[in-house]
This record gives structure tokens, sequence and C-alpha cells, in this order.
């Protein structure tokens, strides 16, 4: 079968031929149907996400249909439309015992960035990674729910935020249209803060209250944060940009007891002088991943419309190139989805 392939740092990506998974006990093998192209891929490609693991398959969101059930699963699975999770967990120690695999130091696997993922046309999962995909939710719409919709439940969940609360979202991207709506649906005030008109203009679309525009406020975002919020400043801000500038202004527009959660990263450190801190009693934290259970929220506030992906543009597994160069363009509005 054919796969997009890492093969460490520095080295571009290759479409390569790669023998065909086979299910073993308690796993399923999934057709994949579409595979969302993720920002992460950009990390792996320049070097900064460097796992030690190649080569490996890329892509950690993807959806299909089950076309192959091991030794011990339900045969009545064959042929059900599913969206994969991309951990899978030891089980056995206190973070996945609490539901909290993502944090699990044993992992069994993690799809797309241990283990081969998404761009490829067959995957090999345990059985209750392969979550049912309820039917009203495209292959193409349910991709970007994998990482983009639950990584920003996780990220709610995280920052413990409460009805009334102001919300920066610092970074309008597949992940940020999804904290977007997740933190509109719990009762925040949503700014969401970027660069591209056509990106703010579809946080808006998807609920966001206020949208400022960081190129046209320049180092004064914080400010412009400030006055929209009648001085009070964010009680949450979500980073996923996190360059030297933004995360300076990110922490210059925390309001008292503020929470900085970093998602996103980039290759700048994170320099504060603690007094910037203290005098707030201003939370720094950060949010990686998500878990099954979030998965499972995050699929049915899509197939009950409450909260929507937003694919750019589909291309054929083989065109996966074009993806990257749009990924590093930083043209895309929504996911670029990869269909195999
Ligand atoms: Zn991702
Ligand atoms: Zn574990």
């Amino acid at each position: 079968m054919k796969a997009v392939r890492y093969h460490g740092p520095g080295e571009p990506f290759r479409l390569e031929t790669v023998p065909e998974p086979q299910a073993g006990p308690g796993e399923v093998r999934v057709r994949i149907r579409a595979a969302g192209m993720c920002h992460t891929e950009l990390h792996f490609e320049s070097g900064l996400l460097n796992l030690g693991t190649a080569p490996v398959t890329m892509g950690h969101e993807m959806a299909g249909v089950i076309n192959q059930a091991g030794e011990g699963v339900d045969p009545s699975r064959l042929g059900e439309r599913v969206l994969v999770y991309y951990y899978a967990g030891c089980g056995e120690c206190e973070w996945c015992l609490r539901g909290e695999e993502n944090l699990c130091g044993s992992l069994k696997a993690e799809y797309g960035f241990f283990n081969d993922g998404g761009y490829a046309e067959l995957i090999v999962v345990p059985a209750r990674n392969a979550v049912p995909l309820p039917s009203n939710v495209s292959f193409e719409a349910a991709a970007p729910i994998g990482c983009g919709v639950t990584t920003a439940i996780h990220a709610c969940n995280l920052a413990g935020l409460a009805d009334g609360e102001v919300v920066v979202v610092y970074g309008v991207g597949t992940v940020g249209y999804g904290l977007i709506q997740v933190a509109r649906l719990r009762g925040a005030r949503v700014v969401a803060v970027g660069r591209t008109p056509g990106k703010l203009a579809l946080a808006r679309e998807l609920g966001a209250h206020e949208v400022a525009n960081a190129s046209d406020e320049g180092k004064d975002v914080a400010a412009r944060v400030r006055e929209l919020t009648g001085g009070r400043g964010a009680d949450v801000v979500f980073e996923l940009v996190a360059t030297r500038e933004t995360m300076a202004a990110s922490t210059a527009m925390l309001a008292k007891q503020g929470r900085l959660v970093f998602i996103g990263y980039s290759p700048d450190s994170y320099t504060v002088h603690p007094i910037h801190l203290v005098i707030n009693e201003a939370v720094v934290t950060a949010s990686v991943g998500n878990t099954l259970g979030e998965m499972e929220e995050a699929l049915a506030l899509v197939a009950e419309g409450k909260v929507r992906t937003v694919v750019d543009h589909t291309l054929p597994l083989e065109e996966w190139e074009k993806g990257m160069e749009a990924l590093r363009e930083g043209t895309a509005l929504g996911r670029i989805v990869l269909i195999p």
C-alpha cells in the first residue's frame, strides 16, 4: 500500500510502498478514507519535534472503514465507519487508570508520532481506538475532529474554564476554530487573535465575539484585548502560536488569576520575569493531546451540529506535497484533508 513517511529530522517525507498491515488479536484494520494534515507535521519536517523514531507514517487524524477484525474482535464491526483515536496507553499506569492516556509514560502506540499513522491506505489499531462515526458526519468532516476539536476540549477542561470568563484564542487555525466554538458553548466571551483577515472572518462566523488582528495592533495587541474587555484582560489565553512576540503579548493580557495555556510551540523560548506572574497570581500551564473520552465528546458535538470542522480542501494522498506547501505558507483557511 502507499504511505507518506517521515525519515528523520530535516529529511523530506517520502511517498513509499509498504506492506499492508494485518490486524492482530484485539485489533482492527481501518481502510482510511480521510486524513487531516496538522501543523505538527511541519514540526517533524523541520526537526523541532524529534521523537527519535523513523521511518514512521505521518498523520494522527484519520477516519475510515473497518475492513479487518483481529481475533477476539466482534466481526459485526466489519464495514463500520470509524474515527481513530491516536493514543494507545498501557492501560495500567495512574494516568491510564484516570483516563488520561495522553500522559501515559508507557504508551503502546501513538499513531502518526511513534507508530504508523493516517497518511496511508490502511492502519491497524486496537479495537477501542476505532470509535463509531455517526452516519451524518462525513469522513472529510470527521478527520479534523481527531486532533483539532478534541484538543480544544482537552485544553478547555485543563484551563478549568468557567461560565462568563474571557477567553483569548491566540492563533486561528483548526485547533483555534475548535477552541472558539467549545469555549463559547461553555459560556465564555471569546476574543480571537490572528493575522489573516480571512481566518479572522471565519473565527467570527464560528462564534468569536471579538477579533483582533495582531498585525494591525503590533505590540499593543494586549492593550487591545484589555480595551475589548473593559480593562479586565483575559481569564484564559490559549497560546497556539508561541513566538517570542505572541508569548509576551499573551502574558501581558492576562487578567488577575488568569491562566496562560500553551498548546502550540515554535523554536522560541518563553521568558518572563516572575513579577509579571506574581502580581496577578497568574498561572502558566500547558495542554497536550486529548483523551478518548474527549474524542467521543467532540464527535457528539459535531454530530449534533454544535461544533463544525472546517475543511479548506482535499487532496489525493499522492499530492501530499501540495498540502505541506500550503501548511508552510499558512494559506489554507481550514484543514487540508488527504484522501488515500
Ligand atoms: Zn494535530
Ligand atoms: Zn499508561
